[in-house]
């Protein structure tokens, strides 16, 4: 790509004092390519920071209109927003913040080869769904295409985030090594609630390491889950390990 102007030397400046991103990190950043499944609760501060950081292009897709349920914690909407497509009240909030970062977005369900492609043709992917097939269909394309997969959820007060690496050749873990299918995972936000601050933590948590992975700086989640309860304000983080039966990954 072109050299960064001016502008972008001063927009980006203090990122770019940091001695492991300078011009260097910043450049990746400019370049790269995220996909974000999910326009909500999640996928909003992570859209937001991605592109105030300077992430050149950014994938969004969803398929739901915003309800006035949203509000309390889906940032990129807003009143004026309401039975709107998300994804088009995303894009205009991101080009209203940055003109440096490309916004694609796509407003229905993406299945199969769709889905696949996306994965193959982003960097990073970004889990910020709330929906279990959604996770598992993600993850499985994410382990094929080898692509890094920053997955997120909360829920009450609750949050745990971690990231996936199936780009290194190891022995990390996929996300199916840790919740199969069959698990009664069907706990959502709509039936449980959830309080608004408490998805923006785990979402700029997911932010972060996906500039973290974009830069190759720093040591992310990868084989590691941070679990937040939010009502006592205590972290745990949990190794994982690889499931030597995963259908997915082994
Ligand atoms: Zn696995």
């Amino acid at each position: 790509m072109a050299d960064m102007t001016d502008d972008q030397m001063w927009r980006y400046n203090r990122q770019m004092m940091l001695p492991q991103i300078n011009y260097e990190g910043q450049e990746k950043l400019l370049e790269s390519r995220v996909f974000i499944l999910g326009a909500g609760g999640l996928g909003s501060p992570v859209a937001i920071y991605l592109a105030t950081s300077g992430v050149g292009h950014l994938v969004i897709s969803d398929f739901d209109k915003v309800e006035i349920t949203n509000l309390q914690r889906q940032i990129l909407h807003t009143e004026a927003d309401v039975g709107r497509e998300k994804v088009v009240s995303a894009k205009e909030t991101l080009a209203a913040l940055s003109s440096d970062t490309q916004v694609t977005i796509i407003n229905h369900k993406l299945e199969g080869d769709e889905l696949a492609e996306q994965v193959r043709l982003a960097d990073v992917v970004v889990d910020t769904t709330d929906n279990f097939s959604s996770r598992f269909a993600l993850n499985r394309c994410c382990v094929a295409e080898k692509t890094p997969l920053v997955s997120g959820s909360v829920i009450r007060m609750e949050g745990q985030v971690t990231v996936f690496r199936p780009d290194l050749d190891d022995e990390g873990p996929c996300y199916h090594c840790l919740y199969k299918e069959s698990d009664e995972l069907g706990e959502t936000c709509t039936d449980n609630g959830v309080v608004a601050p408490v998805v923006g933590i785990i979402g700029t948590i997911q932010a972060t390491e996906v500039l973290k992975v974009l830069m190759r700086i720093g040591e992310d989640l990868h084989g590691r889950l941070l679990l937040l309860d939010a009502s006592t304000m205590e972290w745990r983080s949990l190794k994982l390990k690889k499931d030597p039966n995963c259908p997915v990954c082994s």
